[in-house]
């Protein structure tokens, strides 16, 4: 039988490896291609495409047909965008989220 939890160790593993790697990559790209921003510049624009995403749902949400490349588009954005500020912060996002999904899972165990 598959164990949850062993699985869980894995991918924090791989999780964490690969966005700790793509996330150094893309600062270098950034870094060579565009201003250099400050992390409340790339926090505001995390936020503002977050809600274009939300927007797209909310009208699908109110039954208007929305293209799921929109959604991919709009996703895209977002995680560019956090990408962004997660290196202008200097926080290892990939660190951050094997984590917070070790916080999740105890408290998932506990409950
Ligand atoms: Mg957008």
């Amino acid at each position: 039988m598959n164990n949850p939890y062993k699985s869980l160790e894995n991918f924090k593993d791989v999780i964490k490896r690969v966005i700790s790697e793509s996330l150094s990559e893309f600062d270098l790209y950034q870094k060579q291609c565009f201003p250099v921003r400050p992390p409340e510049f790339f926090c505001l624009e995390l936020n503002g495409e977050a809600g274009e995403l939300a927007n797209k749902e909310k009208k699908i949400w109110k039954g208007i047909d929305i293209n799921h490349d929109e959604l991919a588009d709009e996703a895209a954005d977002v995680f560019i965008a956090l990408m962004n500020y997660s290196n202008s912060r200097n926080i290892d996002l990939g660190k951050a989220v094997a984590n917070k999904l070790k916080v999740i899972e105890d408290r998932r165990l506990t409950l």
